[in-house]
């Protein structure tokens, strides 16, 4: 006797491969537009009430797939309209997913990895360890579960998420192809029709992935510097000793002259008090930052228990702000949003399943040091 096959989870699945999919079935490619709409635009997971389908493949398509959705296990909102999801995703790690609401803007900050595997000293998910990717299903499923919140039963739902950044727990781009179809889905206008400009991905810098992306998709780029110098990186940021900055850099300019527009790339630089906040090191940055067409986001360090940091203050703050701004750099200060429910960068921890044992190290070496 053969065992049922699993079912495939049409949520997880981008436009190329749901077409794909219908092609199996001996169906139009019509009819991939079709159940997009159904699933990401109406939020409907019942094949039953798909009602522009006829009965007979509504059947087939029942026999052989399903519509699973990750599963709310906690939600929360801050006093300032920040809101976030903890989800549950199968094997018993929970993910974060974090809606910023801003005047002109909503913008969802998304989950890539179950914990991280690079290791930054001052990232709260990355002292949690590494667990696994997300599958396709479980990265749209974030988008998913934060857009029908907004929505009325029955109705299409309500765009108020008008960005999204890849900048939850994990490093993006070692999760490449799950990664890219999720980003084709934002971008699909059967789906979540996000321009280009407003899905970004966030990265530490994976050199090589980072040019294979430039081939794929065309998305916006965040790159996480924090530091002015390789001395520095290599502490904050330990994959630097694989990918310097020098390589770095390149790889960005690459990625960015492959844009048919003048995009700039986001350079993400979170300030860390008497490390990285120096005056002299906003300088060394300016000039690394000359041959870059950028805007700078500084990002105070969020505090977490046990992390050895201190975030700066307001003056050291501007003060860093300032010199880049004299030198000619475009710069912006990311305020800190949620903080009050732990939703803020790097504050993102979920509930880590480690397999790399990292956090009981972690967590000897505090209780050593405290
Ligand atoms: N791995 C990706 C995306 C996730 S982190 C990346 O490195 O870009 C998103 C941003 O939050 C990164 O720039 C990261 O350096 C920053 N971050 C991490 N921990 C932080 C903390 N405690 N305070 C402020 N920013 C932090």
């Amino acid at each position: 006797m053969s065992e049922t096959p699993e079912k495939i989870n049409l949520l997880g699945l981008s436009p190329e491969k749901m077409e794909a999919f219908f092609a199996d079935l001996g169906e139009k490619k019509f009819r991939a537009q079709q159940i997009l709409k159904w699933i990401h635009q109406f939020g409907e997971a019942n094949f039953d009430n798909m009602t522009n389908m006829s009965k007979g493949l509504r059947a087939k398509m029942a026999d052989v797939a399903e519509i699973a959705l990750p599963e709310v296990v906690y939600e929360d909102f801050s006093a300032d309209g920040t809101r976030k999801w903890v989800m549950k995703m199968p094997g018993g790690s929970a993910v974060e997913t974090v809606y910023i609401p801003e005047k002109d803007r909503g913008t969802l900050c998304v989950s890539s990895q179950i914990g991280c595997s690079l290791d930054y000293s001052f990232c709260s998910t990355g002292k949690q360890g590494f667990n696994r990717d997300l599958t396709v299903a479980e990265i749209i499923g974030q988008v998913y579960v934060a857009a029908m919140s907004f929505h009325e039963p029955g109705e299409r739902r309500e765009r108020r998420i008008t960005n999204v950044v890849m900048m939850g727990m994990g490093e993006p781009l070692l999760n490449f192809d799950n990664v890219v179809d999720a980003m084709q889905l934002m971008m699909d206008d059967n789906a979540y029709g996000l321009s280009k400009r407003r899905v970004t991905l966030s990265t530490s810098g994976v050199v090589p992935m980072l040019d294979k992306l430039g081939e794929v998709i065309d998305v916006s780029l965040a790159v996480s510097l924090h530091a002015p110098n390789d001395e520095l990186r290599n502490e904050l940021v330990p994959l630097n000793r694989k990918y310097p900055i020098r390589e770095l850099i390149d790889a960005t300019n690459r990625y960015l002259s492959k844009l048919p527009d003048r995009r700039k790339a986001t350079i993400e630089y979170t300030l860390i008090d008497g490390v990285n906040d120096d005056i002299e090191q906003a300088r060394e940055l300016s000039q690394l930052l000359k041959q870059v067409p950028c805007k700078i986001n500084l990002i105070p360090f969020n505090p977490f228990p046990n992390s050895g940091y201190k975030r700066p203050s307001n003056n050291r703050v501007y003060r860093f702000r300032d010199q880049l701004i004299n030198d000619g750099h475009i710069v912006t200060i990311r305020s800190t949003r949620g903080d009050d429910i732990d939703a803020a960068c790097g504050q993102l921890v979920g509930k880590v399943a480690d397999r790399t044992r990292r956090s009981e190290r972690y967590i000897k070496a505090v209780q050593v040091n405290s």
